[in-house]
């Protein structure tokens, strides 16, 4: 196995920014990984599994430890039949190629997903979802090595515990599981998802309402590269911020600080939003709104900036340091904080920075 010292992660991530890792390798297989946490072991270092790199903040120092890609490639199709079939995809496989694959063999379930960057694996750690697709409606298996007794394990959707972007994988087993790979059913029987007004109104304008998978694609494709960076000219991590899902009581909260703190038309947009959204006893609020409602939107702090078409992105404009990224995360939850009383949660994973600097960025 080849094990590689003082390599710079940064060309791993989308970020495109942080240090290097001590140690680093890929593992495209179980054997390949069961040694690579042996070395680990043995030399006594922490270990971080990588994906796709496209969710993490790593920061200036690097990791001091082993990172190891993981390259699990694969995609076997089973029980295929008239109702769908099922993907079983190695977690290394693009899942924007997934998408496609689906699209292509006619099945439904995941095409509203397109454009997302990043490897399989990643997808239900945080049950990545978007225009009213998330991954607990299609995820049926998911096979992983459990760090705590080397061992492989078949996990069912419901060991999962899917919530709005949270799983059993970010929480309450945070670092115990590396997913090797993930079965989704996908279905044949055609279920155009439009509910989302992007979408709702791509098709519109097209006088299009009953559009098929490969439509939906492009629509989805084509919204996200207006609101989302070219990752070949910036560097990003996708959104920073995680939308608020609150209680009616924490709603109130919000809308009493919205009333003390704003104009009175950001109120009046709040409670728009609040009965757009409500499900379930949750009121969900963009953070985005919050954040563009305080004319955030563009702040910069050296090279990360806040990206005008989407308040939750921070981009990386060319020599940003992850110091910068940081800083410009801790502004902006500081200031949302400070006039909403609302605490907006990462979405990124931050990587090798210290208790002091995750006290100094993430303490309110
Ligand atoms: P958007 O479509 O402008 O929507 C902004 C906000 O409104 C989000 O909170 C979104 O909720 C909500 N929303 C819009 N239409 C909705 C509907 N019909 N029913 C319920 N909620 C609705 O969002 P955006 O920021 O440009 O992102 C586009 C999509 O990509 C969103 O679905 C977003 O969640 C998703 N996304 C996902 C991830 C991830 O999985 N990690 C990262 C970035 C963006 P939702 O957030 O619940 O969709």
């Amino acid at each position: 196995m080849d094990i590689k010292e003082n390599f710079n992660l940064a060309q791993l991530t989308t970020f495109r920014l942080g240090g290097p890792a001590k140690f680093y390798c890929v593992a495209q297989n179980l054997d390949e990984l069961r040694e690579a946490i042996g070395f680990a072991e043995k030399k006594n270092l922490a270990m971080f599994i990588l994906g796709g790199g496209s969710n993490l903040v790593v920061s200036d120092s690097g990791f001091a430890g082993l990172v190891i890609k993981i390259e699990f490639r694969g995609i076997e199709i089973l029980n295929d039949n008239e109702q769908g079939a099922d993907f079983k995809v190695g977690a290394g496989e693009v899942w924007d190629d997934v998408v496609a694959l689906g699209v292509l063999k006619d099945l439904w379930g995941i095409e509203n997903l397109s454009g997302i960057p990043g490897q399989t694996g990643a997808i239900p750690i945080q049950n990545v979802g978007a225009y009213g697709q998330e991954a607990s409606q299609t995820v049926q298996n998911v096979e992983v090595l459990d760090l705590q007794e080397l061992e492989t394990k078949n996990l069912s959707l419901a060991d999962c515990g899917f919530d709005y972007r949270r799983s059993n994988f970010n929480t309450i087993w945070k670092n115990r599981f590396v997913v090797l790979n993930v079965t989704f059913r996908l279905s044949r029987a055609a279920k155009p998802n439009l509910k989302y007004i992007d979408v709702k109104n791509y098709f519109a304008a097209l006088a299009n309402p009953n559009p098929g998978l490969s439509e939906i694609r492009q629509a989805i494709i084509a919204i996200r590269s207006k609101k989302f960076p070219d990752l070949t000219e910036f560097g990003c991590a996708g959104s920073c911020f995680k939308n608020l899902i609150l209680t009616p009581e924490e709603y109130l909260r919000l809308e009493q600080n919205v009333a003390k703190n704003f104009a009175l038309e950001v109120k009046n947009r709040l409670i728009e939003l609040k009965h757009r959204f409500a499900e379930e006893g949750r009121i969900k609020i963009p953070a985005a709104f919050l954040i563009d409602s305080l004319g955030l939107k563009n702040r910069a702090v050296g090279g990360a900036k806040l990206w005008e078409n989407q308040a939750l992105v921070i981009v990386n404009t060319g020599q940003a340091r992850a110091s910068d990224v940081a800083e410009l995360f801790r502004q902006v939850r500081q200031e949302v904080y400070s006039k909403t009383g609302m605490q907006l949660q990462s979405e990124p994973e931050w990587v090798g920075f210290n208790q002091e600097e995750l006290d100094k960025y993430f303490k309110l």
